[in-house]
């Protein structure tokens, strides 16, 4: 039987991976996707706010001509220091329940991309399965329109097109500039004031010239209440309406941690079901022998991990099966 079954192969489930193995644990990963399916889904040209030193696992150095490294360097970066590591990665199988067995060992619950139903077992788990398949849902009429996605790949299919982004973050400014120099017509909606104070330093004056010069639109204060096929209805915090003519809705509002493998498990959970309850020296969580680590070990503000610090969490896992052992 495997030391551990580590459920998910974004950065963290594999950072966990390499500290077990460097400390000699056997270790199995599975993932639903392919390894680092997360950073795939981002937009395709997209540059990450970490230094590529940030985003390093495993010791392997991660070295591009920038500092900052774009969404392609990372998924080679990544898929290198797996095969590196000759990591035990069965990629297609989704864990779907976990199940803690009289001896105190585990038997995860699998299906395969065929549908197969299957299982595996091992002595310890941790958990990594991140945050990205679960959008941030408005929860507003017009949201399950085909033309509104929470997902922005690449600004092609926006050219000419009227296109509203909702959110203020890092990822609807960089929507922003992609979508302007393909021409689209622009309009951004959020809720504050001002975009996020976290918007990428060397982006933020060139999104807020193009916002004074009047190329891009936004609506401050404001959400978007309601997405029809021709339009849709902005709503400013004071209660003014007003219908702008769309053709696509970008909702780029963020993602949460799904917590239905870690409640199926028993993890004890806190903040209306939303934070596992574990020790943050160990990342063991209330189960004993089941680990959390990178995003699902947030609370209801996803973003409070990234990779920058849930890479680390691997080598306290392992530190702490050693030991155990
Ligand atoms: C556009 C964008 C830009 C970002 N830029 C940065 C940045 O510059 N720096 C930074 O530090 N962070 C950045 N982040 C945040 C970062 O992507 C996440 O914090 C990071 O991916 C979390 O890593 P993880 O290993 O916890 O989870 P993930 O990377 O989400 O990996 C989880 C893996 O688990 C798999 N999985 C899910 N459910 C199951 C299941 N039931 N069974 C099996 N496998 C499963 C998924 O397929 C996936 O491969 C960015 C995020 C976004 C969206």
């Amino acid at each position: 039987m495997q030391d551990v079954l580590i459920i998910g192969a974004g950065p963290c489930g594999l950072s966990a991976a390499i500290e077990c193995g460097k400390r000699g644990l056997s270790s199995e990963l599975i993932d639903k996707h392919n390894v680092v399916h997360s950073i795939y889904l981002y937009p395709t040209h997209m540059q990450f706010f970490s230094t590529a030193e940030m985003l390093e696992i495993g010791n392997i150095p991660f070295a591009i001509s920038n500092d900052k490294p774009y969404r392609d360097e990372a998924l080679a970066y990544y898929r290198r220091v797996a095969k590196h590591y000759n990591l035990n990665l069965s990629p297609y199988e989704e864990a779907t329940s976990i199940e803690k067995l009289p001896d105190g060992s585990f038997r995860v619950h699998t299906r395969k991309r065929s549908g197969v139903e299957s299982y595996r077992e091992a002595k310890n788990v941790v958990i990594s399965t991140g945050y990205f398949d679960h959008p941030n849902y408005i929860g507003i009429p017009g949201e399950d329109l085909e033309k509104v996605t929470h997902y922005f790949r690449e600004a092609h299919p926006y050219a000419g097109m009227k296109t509203a982004i909702i959110g203020g973050s890092n990822s609807a400014v960089d929507a922003a500039m992609e979508l302007i120099r393909v021409g689209a017509d622009v309009s951004v909606i959020y809720r504050g004031k001002e975009v996020s104070e976290n918007i990428k330093p060397w982006v933020r004056p060139l999104f807020e010239g193009l916002v004074t010069k009047g190329k891009i639109k936004v609506y401050v204060e404001s959400s978007v209440t309601e997405i029809r096929e021709t339009s849709i209805t902005v709503t400013s915090n004071d209660g003014n309406e007003q219908s702008i003519d769309n053709d696509f809705v970008l909702a780029l509002t963020g993602f949460r941690p799904d917590r239905k493998l870690l409640a199926s498990s028993g993890v004890e959970l806190d903040e209306d079901m939303e934070k596992p309850h574990y020790n943050p020296e160990t990342m063991e969580t209330t189960v004993p022998g089941l680990y959390v680590a990178g995003v699902i070990a947030s609370g209801r503000n996803a973003n409070e991990v990234f990779i920058e610090t849930g890479r680390l969490h691997g080598r306290l896992i392992a530190e702490h099966l050693m030991t155990k052992s």
